[in-house]
């Protein structure tokens, strides 16, 4: 759903003459993050914060996952799985690549929340309302957030609603989503490598596009298999199941009960979210365009984007400063250009990158990490006339 930007007029009941420092519509990795961050701060450590989340019954909606350096901490008490093997498949291909000195872990969001929630009752600076965002607007001094319930004033506004209709309503740039149903699976018999993440397996049926399976491991005998795509329109539920089913048959698993299921999108694509920004109106998280284009991973770059909005904060009032477009933003765009042209060809091209490309590498790059050179010999992977001509089409397509 999306929330009407519209021009100031009062609305509602206004809560009496308080202005928060700060309002955050939603309360999700990006809003929680960012509190955290802000309370640790000197600067704003009892700021006044307001947060307006829909859903009051928040749960495991959700698992994250990311790599990070071995032995780092800021996560452990969260942490319900670390695997330092990945594997990778593709036809005709197979990787099983120790992770050193990265290590792959996995949060599940309920236990986040509720360690937040705990936090934010330990500050009441801090205020959660469960209401609905409806409208904002800015005024010269402040913006006015209007919910359900009520109409709210703050200094600056943080926006995680993400608007897809203001990417389905432009051309200009590609979007796909990272789309997936995944089952929490129990076998009777020990079957999984515990010790051994798939990130991708390309081993199946493609059907024209760009299709994976994400398999984590808990234990010998539970796993969350993941049927994944990166492609522009969801499948009907029953494909995901038909597609999970045929998997495990082939990988001889046949008895076992699901305990659990995951259901998600996420955007790809590189369009300017932050063009939405203004000066007292940041767009953070998946709506800010904190999501990685080409592989939907967020969770660590809202860690890095909140770590660098403190000391952005105490510098500076408007808010279009503060995200920058990098190289990586080119790359994301290109390769999500070809993608979105070519999806059946996303099998081919990932597998390239993992032939090709040292393993800490490659997560080096998809973390923006790496040196001018090592892109080059990342890029140099791929077939070389199918980006060219990419290149020549935005080249074209910027002079008309
Ligand atoms: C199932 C799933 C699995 C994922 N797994 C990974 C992963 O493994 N690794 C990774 O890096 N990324 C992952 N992601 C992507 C990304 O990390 C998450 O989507 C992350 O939660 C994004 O944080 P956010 O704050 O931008 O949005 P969200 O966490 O979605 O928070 C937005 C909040 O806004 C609330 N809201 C929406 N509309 C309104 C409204 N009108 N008024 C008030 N509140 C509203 C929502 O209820 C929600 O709580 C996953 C996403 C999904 C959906």
């Amino acid at each position: 759903m999306s929330v009407n930007r519209r021009d100031f007029c009062t609305f509602g009941k206004v809560e009496k003459e308080k202005v928060y420092d700060f309002i955050f519509a939603g309360a999700g990795a990006a809003t929680l993050q960012i509190v955290q961050k802000l309370t640790q701060s000197s600067a704003f450590a009892k700021a006044d914060i307001l947060i307006l989340e829909q859903d009051p019954d928040k749960q495991n909606d959700r698992t994250w996952c990311f790599w990070e350096k071995e032995g780092r901490h800021d996560w452990a008490p969260y942490i319900q799985k670390t695997w330092n093997h990945i594997h990778f498949f593709a036809p005709n291909f197979k990787l099983h690549n120790a992770l050193s000195p990265f290590a792959y872990n996995m949060i599940r969001s309920n236990s986040y929340y509720a360690a937040m929630h705990a936090f934010m009752q330990q500050h009441p600076h801090i205020k959660i309302k469960y209401e609905k965002v409806e409208t904002y607007a800015e005024t010269a001094h402040e913006v006015v957030v209007t919910s359900s319930q009520k109409s709210y004033k703050s200094r600056y506004f943080f926006n995680s609603i993400l608007d897809w209709s203001s990417l389905t309503n432009q051309k200009r740039y590609p979007v796909l989503q990272q789309h997936f149903v995944g089952w929490f699976i129990k076998t009777t018999a020990p079957v999984f490598d515990a010790q051994t993440a798939t990130f991708m397996d390309f081993d199946i049926p493609q059907y024209g596009n760009t299709r994976f399976m994400y398999v984590l491991p808990f234990n010998e005998r539970e796993a969350l298999v993941e049927y994944t795509l990166f492609s522009k329109d969801r499948l009907k539920p029953a494909s995901y199941a038909r597609e999970i089913r045929a998997y495990l048959t082939k990988k001889n698993i046949r008895n076992y009960e699901i305990t659990e299921t995951e259901i998600g999108s996420i955007p790809m694509s590189s369009y300017p979210f932050s063009s939405h920004n203004s000066k007292r109106i940041l767009h953070i998280g998946s709506a800010g365009g904190w999501t990685k284009p080409s592989t939907g991973f967020t969770f660590k770059f809202i860690e890095r984007k909140a770590a660098q909005l403190i000391p952005f904060l105490e510098k500076q009032t408007d808010m279009r400063l503060f995200d920058q477009k990098t190289r990586f933003w080119w790359y994301d765009l290109l390769f999500l250009d070809v993608l979105a042209r070519h999806n059946h060809l996303g099998s081919m091209l990932f597998t390239r990158m993992f032939k090709r490309n040292r393993m800490t590498t490659i997560l080096r790059f998809l973390d923006e990490k790496t040196t001018f050179k090592e892109e080059v010999a990342i890029m140099r992977s791929f077939p070389v006339g199918l980006f060219v001509a990419q290149v020549m089409r935005r080249l074209m397509r910027s002079f008309h």
